[in-house]
């Protein structure tokens, strides 16, 4: 059985697709009617709150069928807040396939750095305080897993989500008030561009290759190879029978809590660029050879018969794909907006594309509910507004903090901390011996304090002044004191490059 088809039957999904969720209560309809393109966790999830809100939504997805392709990623406190205050029904379900692990990190050479201990979102100085905004358990999921809730929640709603369509571009029509896509039916084998969909909105959350660029921006803007990429696995604990001692490393903690163990090597990651996508196969021989070039003879065995347990079709070489912060993610009239990857990269050790996906969900969809079906335009250009400076911050931040995973925690990272100032325009560089950010605590307060749903609320009349009579506005979901300026990748990795911190100002902790 290949390793995609392992997760396709894994027995917690089929629960999961026989299980019925509990909906929360619907806003009165609002008469939008609403497409969005693309089943990962921003379609789906604006799905569900856009359902919530009162407008009327439907789904295509390109896939044949619901993904079970990727490993794991994490829901930071305001999105498990949201889950657990919006959506009981949700929450339950979340509870029960979430994993709360505990991590250790060690060094290359397997000597342990620190742990086992608890995961958590905040900074390590101040764990011990109490805090009501932070949920008690930390949630990790697989993606699969994660998606297939959604999915279930999404058809209990009522909602139509259509597989085998392959949108190749989008367009609006200011004087009919409309959006809409050309697409492939690929369950039919129709041809290119053959058929079209049209709605009030079209909800752009196809991902890092979307094709609504043209439409947003009126030209293609494609994310770029950042040089780095990531082997990425995951497979069932089972495969390590062959191996005891490492079936005893990987087995779970006494106290019941799964293990997630970390080995932080310099440098290692500045290797591997093989591949495109999620597709990209790569054999575990060719990873097994990869690492015999790694610096001091390579991974100690214990991970030599990791990698050999895996499945032969079981490794992905994931290009890691950056694109500059856009501040336009909606179109002229605003009836096509991007919302998650399509509309902002992210690095996995942000920890934060997924939870950034979602958040975008909650803040369109409730914009779109104060606006109403003749606002349709404002409520999305405000919703850009809102959201444009707090992702660009989450951005960066993840961007660096992918930068510092290359340096094993208690290493001094002295590397980066000397220089000359830097002479870029936007950014500014320091010569300080301390970081001016800790990026090696959790998200910081600015990011999981956040209520996506609240904020959009509370500031869209002041948005809507701003845009229309152009009265001030500041926004507050982005660190205390920081004043956004224009950057790009290419910029800090050049900083990052010359050994410097950036100084970006304000309160980021
Ligand atoms: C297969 C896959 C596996 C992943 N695994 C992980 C992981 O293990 N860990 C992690 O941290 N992140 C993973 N990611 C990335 C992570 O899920 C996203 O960065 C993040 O959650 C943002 O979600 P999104 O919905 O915006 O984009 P995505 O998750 O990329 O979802 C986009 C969706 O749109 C569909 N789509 C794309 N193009 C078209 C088109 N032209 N027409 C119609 N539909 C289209 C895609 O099939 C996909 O279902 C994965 C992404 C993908 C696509």
């Amino acid at each position: 059985m290949s390793f995609r088809k392992t997760f396709f039957h894994d027995s917690e999904l089929d629960r999961l697709e026989s299980s019925l969720t509990e909906l929360p209560p619907r806003c009165p309809p609002s008469g939008i009617s609403i497409l969005i393109v693309g089943a990962g966790p921003a379609g789906l999830f604006a799905a569900l709150e856009c359902w919530r809100k009162g407008h009327d939504v439907r789904v295509i997805e390109r896939s044949s069928e619901p993904t079970t392709a990727g490993d794991h990623f994490s829901i930071a406190p305001q999105i498990a807040r949201h889950i657990n205050t919006r959506w009981p029904g949700l929450a339950q379900q979340n509870e029960a396939i979430a994993d709360d692990p505990w991590l250790s990190i060690h060094r290359i050479t397997g000597e342990v750095i620190k742990g086992p201990g608890p995961l958590s979102w905040k900074d390590e100085d101040d764990i011990g305080d109490y805090d009501p905004l932070l949920p008690t358990r930390f949630y990790r999921h697989h993606r699969a897993k994660f998606l297939r809730m959604l999915m279930v929640a999404v058809r209990g709603a009522g909602i139509n989500i259509t597989y085998g369509q392959r949108v190749v571009d989008y367009h609006e029509d200011a004087a009919r008030q409309v959006a809409g896509v050309r697409l492939v039916d690929e369950s039919g084998g129709g041809s290119v561009g053959a058929t079209t969909m049209e709605a009030d909105l079209v909800i752009a959350a196809d991902g890092v290759g979307t094709k609504s660029h043209g439409a947003v921006n009126g030209h293609d803007i494609r994310a770029e190879s950042s040089g780095y990429s990531l082997y990425r696995t995951c497979f069932p604990v089972e495969r390590l029978a062959p191996y005891p001692e490492l079936a005893h490393y990987m087995r779970p903690l006494d106290n019941g809590h799964s293990h997630v163990h970390v080995w932080a090597g310099l440098g290692v990651m500045g290797h591997a660029t093989q591949g495109e996508s999620w597709g990209a196969q790569v054999p575990v021989e060719n990873v097994l050879q990869f690492v015999e070039t790694m610096p001091d003879g390579g991974l100690p065995d214990l991970l030599k018969d990791l990698i050999r347990a895996t499945p032969d079709d079981g490794i992905v070489d994931w290009k890691l794909m950056l694109r500059d912060p856009q501040p336009r993610v909606a179109s002229e009239s605003g009836r096509v907006v991007q919302v998650g990857d399509s509309a902002h990269t992210f690095l996995p050790s942000s920890g934060d594309g997924a939870n950034q996906a979602m958040e975008d969900a909650i803040s369109l969809a409730s914009c779109l509910h104060v606006g109403g079906k003749s606002n349709i335009g404002w409520a999305v250009k405000i919703h850009n507004k809102l959201r444009f400076e707090r992702v660009a911050c989450a951005q960066i931040v993840g961007f660096l903090r992918f930068k510092q995973t290359m340096h094993p925690p208690d290493d001094k990272p002295s590397s980066l901390v000397s220089g000359p100032t830097s002479p870029s325009p936007s950014l500014t560089a320091t010569t300080t011996t301390k970081p001016p950010i800790d990026l090696r605590s959790r998200l910081g307060r600015w990011q999981w304090a956040h209520d996506p749903e609240q904020y959009a609320y509370d500031q869209y009349g002041a948005v809507l002044r701003h845009l229309q009579m152009g009265t001030a506005f500041r926004n507050t979901n982005i660190p205390r004191g920081y004043e956004y300026r224009p950057w790009t990748f290419r910029e800090v990795m050049d900083l990052v490059a010359q050994g410097k911190f950036l100084e970006l100002g304000g309160d980021w902790s």
